[in-house]
């Protein structure tokens, strides 16, 4: 049974199988016949060679389950019929961070805060040389005790100070992070996989000093999409879990 043929997609995205589709640029295959030699190294540099082909495999993962292995989906790669697409993370950030936070953002972002806006230190090859360097990808995850002030002046000045300069503030209370989801798809007649982000939700509240500006006093509840709250950090507005638009700059 060639178990690659469109019909087959379903049985590609059962959890177990698209377990079977990680990390398999790592494999090395050759022909061998009317099959594939795909090797798997294991951590002490081992070698172990399967004999794979669309039909069947000779590891204990086929032997046992009679469903693709990873050393099938490498030789499906190599045939043309498997792809796995993964989106390059960018040598761009999100935003320039020069003077020590987001410039042009409405709220005070810091290299702190880096790892909730996905900006990662990443390996880069090129030409057989490995660096490090900063990249952005999109999975944000904001985690709950994050306290975002408008202003610089939150940080630098005595907060009784601080008061006067400060419009609003925001606390997140409770957060969930965001998933990077897997999916098999036909795309051009060619079993794809592909992942996407499932961005999961903030809770958070709204600060605002009150008339006197001696204090912060609690201005309001609110849910939105990990996304979504980028989005109020950079502009000062976002669209809530409901579908609601808020500007907290214009209620002012
Ligand atoms: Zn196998």
């Amino acid at each position: 049974m060639n178990f690659f043929s469109p019909d087959t997609l379903e049985l590609h995205n059962e959890d177990d199988q698209l377990e079977q589709q990680t990390a398999l640029s790592y494999l090395k295959i050759q022909k061998d016949g009317d099959h594939w030699l795909v090797s798997e190294t294991d951590d002490d540099g081992v070698a172990h060679p399967y004999h794979a082909s669309l039909d069947g495999c000779d590891c204990e993962y086929f032997t046992t389950y009679h469903q693709p292995c990873r050393h099938m989906y490498r030789a499906a790669m190599k045939e043309g019929l498997f792809k796995v697409v993964r989106t390059r993370r960018s040598d761009k950030l999100i935003a320039d961070f020069t003077k020590g936070y987001a410039e042009g953002w409405k709220f005070i972002v810091r290299p702190s805060n880096w790892q909730d806006l996905d900006i990662l230190y990443t390996p880069r090859r090129k030409s057989k040389q490995v660096s490090y360097v900063w990249t952005q990808g999109k999975c944000y995850s904001f985690t709950s005790g994050s306290v975002f002030y408008d202003t610089m002046d939150a940080y630098t000045m005595p907060w009784g100070e601080a008061l006067r300069h400060i419009t609003c503030s925001l606390q997140i209370k409770e957060s969930f992070p965001t998933e990077i989801v897997p999916q098999v798809s036909l795309e051009n007649g060619i079993l794809t996989n592909r992942t996407h982000y499932e961005y999961s939700i903030v809770k958070f509240d709204l600060y605002r000093p009150d008339a006197p500006k001696e204090h912060e006093c609690l201005a309001g509840h609110y849910i939105c999409h990990q996304d979504k709250f980028v989005e109020l950090l950079k502009s000062g507005a976002f669209v809530d879990l409901e579908g609601n638009r808020h500007n907290f700059f214009e209620e002012v």
